[in-house]
């Protein structure tokens, strides 16, 4: 039987934007890894009557509700307090905890407070859930159809206790009879309408779902399945082969392009010079974010100015008057200038114009030029992407990245699926 999953997080401050929930973000994904999935989601204020009414709304929609927070021996910590009230069983001192709770306090030096004697305190007829990390246990209990467990909200407790014995519950009351199958792979320059289009015309069994992640400049497509007589890999080769094998960076994986790129250039032994111009060091920066990353990167230049392409670069002066230095030539230039100024395998270079300012009608903002030298060739490519200033730098970095990378598989240089 599959399980109905919710989540009820308790807080102020989760509601008034002080606290973003991370306990939901973690619990869902623990959940997908482990073949279960999140149905809803609900955040409740410190606040009895709140409390219950999302205890009401989850009671009747799921089988297993985990609630987080509000264990604490503040006045505003009511999580106990709103489950005893709506279950209707009276809370109850545990001896054992209290003692559990003490010896916390001593094993660190510091007094008891009575305050924290409130903690002690669980549902009639729960069981207790111990925390070897902090001053609340948690606990569970039926009611009705459903399975309520409450966690303390720190989120290093909540996560310790949702892996260690939160799952084997979850595992014992809903067994899973079938592993979800899931294959997910990312994407870097196919627009998700265009993706989405594709997939649709793959016309894939009702049982298998599609979820669709843009995480600019980045698309991840996923396929799940509880159907054990699908095959889930056959029907993502027939995808990705209609997607075109060459826009999917990574399968499975939770990498970003640039990670893919830093392994990509590791493996190669090339190295590698950058000259940036609208990107600022952008290049650069993704790179080095990855240790390992001095084996192949040379260095690079921000020559944001056309003297310091010229002076740093070798940019001949000519070329910048007659072309611009938003241009074919000019990023030819300056990607052959650093390859040689940094003894370099490949270089490559990039000048655009991020805005909001600068566009022209010939070049409007969100034009870039990107070159790449390697020791045989070097090539340049012209893009068009008019966006907000942050967007296109950011485009402009991985398209950059997105080069390297077709150059090192092999793959066309020419880039975007256009819609
Ligand atoms: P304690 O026994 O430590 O008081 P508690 O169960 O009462 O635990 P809260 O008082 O609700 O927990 O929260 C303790 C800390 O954990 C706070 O810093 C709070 O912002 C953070 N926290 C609570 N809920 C969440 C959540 N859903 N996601 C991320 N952080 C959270
Ligand atoms: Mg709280």
């Amino acid at each position: 039987m599959t399980a109905n999953i919710s989540l009820l997080s308790i807080g102020n401050e989760l509601l008034d934007g002080r606290t973003t929930d991370t306990n939901a973000t973690f619990l869902g994904a623990l959940l997908e890894q482990h073949g279960y999935s999140l149905k809803y989601c609900l955040k409740a204020a410190d606040d009895m009557t709140d409390i219950q009414d999302a205890l009401d709304y989850l009671t009747s929609h799921s089988d297993f509700i985990v609630v987080s927070g509000g264990l604490g021996p503040t006045s505003d910590d009511l999580t106990r307090d709103a489950i005893a009230a709506f279950c209707d069983c009276p809370l109850k001192l545990s001896e054992e905890d209290l003692l559990r709770i003490k010896k916390y306090y001593t094993e660190r030096g510091r007094d008891f407070q009575e305050a924290n004697k409130k903690q002690a305190y669980f549902p009639n007829g729960s069981k207790i859930i111990s925390n070897h990390g902090g001053t609340a246990s948690g606990f569970h209990l039926s009611h009705k159809r459903s399975i309520i467990l409450s966690l303390p909200g720190v989120p290093r407790e909540f996560r310790t206790m949702l892996q260690g014995d939160v799952l084997p519950i979850l595992s014992s009351h809903f067994p899973l009879e079938q592993k979800k199958q899931k294959i997910s792979c990312r994407l870097f320059d196919m627009p998700e309408s265009k993706a989405a289009g594709i997939v649709t015309g793959c016309k894939l069994p009702e049982s298998v779902q599609v979820g669709y992640r843009a995480h600019f400049p980045e698309l991840e497509i996923s396929l799940s399945t509880q159907d054990k007589n699908i095959n889930l890999e056959e029907l993502y080769s027939k995808i990705s082969t209609q997607l075109g094998q060459e826009y999917i960076y990574t399968k499975n994986s939770s990498y970003h392009l640039p990670e893919v790129v830093h392994q990509l250039l590791l493996e190669s032994g090339k190295t590698l010079a950058l000259a940036e111009s609208c990107t600022g060091g952008g290049i650069s920066s993704v790179l080095t974010d990855y240790s390992g990353s001095s084996k192949y990167l040379r260095g690079g230049a921000v020559t944001y100015s056309n003297e310091s392409k010229t002076t740093l670069l070798g940019v001949k002066e000519e070329t910048l008057r007659t072309h611009g230095a938003v241009s074919h030539e000019t990023v030819l230039e300056m990607a052959s200038g650093a390859r040689k100024a940094l003894q370099a395998d490949l270089a490559l270079s990039v000048s655009g114009i991020a805005g909001p300012e600068g566009g022209s009608e010939e070049k409007p903002v969100g034009t870039f030029f990107i070159g790449l030298a390697t020791a045989n060739d070097c090539i340049s490519r012209h893009f068009l992407f008019p966006a907000a200033r942050d967007m296109v730098r950011t485009k402009a970095i991985y398209n950059a990245l997105d080069l390297i990378r077709r150059y090192l598989l092999g793959l066309s240089l020419s880039g975007r699926a256009k819609d």
